[in-house]
């Protein structure tokens, strides 16, 4: 999958750097925060990010309340939650608020590559529809 923007948000700074370097690895792009509202920004200043992938567990705002705000203001993009055995009920309260998916930690590779690629292409396609849909309003105001 070509020029892949992901934004990955996490406290731990070392498995940021681990996972990073993994992702790379696989041909992604990434983007790193540390804290939600660092994901926020994140998200504001780079518009071509396509997944976020999100820890759940997280000092100040956690990843529940940031993955609110993400939706209330990027909300085609899609959020994969990164959960513990201890947060699992944050995960799918987090399904519910509209996550695309969760994974637990440790995470596997293949798994989460594989999250995130399914991610991306329901993301493409959405953005496809909306296109499509404002060609169709112009061409009716046109009309
Ligand atoms: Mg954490």
């Amino acid at each position: 999958m070509s020029l892949t923007n992901i934004l990955l948000v996490d406290d731990e700074v070392p498995f940021v750097e681990t996972m990073t370097r993994r992702l790379n690895k696989r041909g992604f792009d990434i983007l790193s925060a540390h804290t939600g509202q660092d994901a926020l920004d994140q998200l504001s200043a780079h518009r071509n990010i396509e997944v976020v992938i999100l820890d759940v567990k997280m000092p100040g705002m956690d990843g529940v309340q940031t993955l609110e705000e993400i939706k209330r203001k990027f909300p085609i993009a899609e959020v994969i939650m990164l959960t513990g055995h201890a947060t699992v009920e944050s995960a799918i309260e987090g399904m519910k608020l509209g996550a695309f998916d969760y994974l637990m930690k440790p995470c596997d590779m293949e798994q989460l590559v594989a999250k995130v690629e399914a991610a991306v292409l329901r993301r493409r396609s959405h953005e496809e529809k909306i296109t499509k849909a404002r060609m169709k309003e112009i061409a009716s105001r046109q009309a």
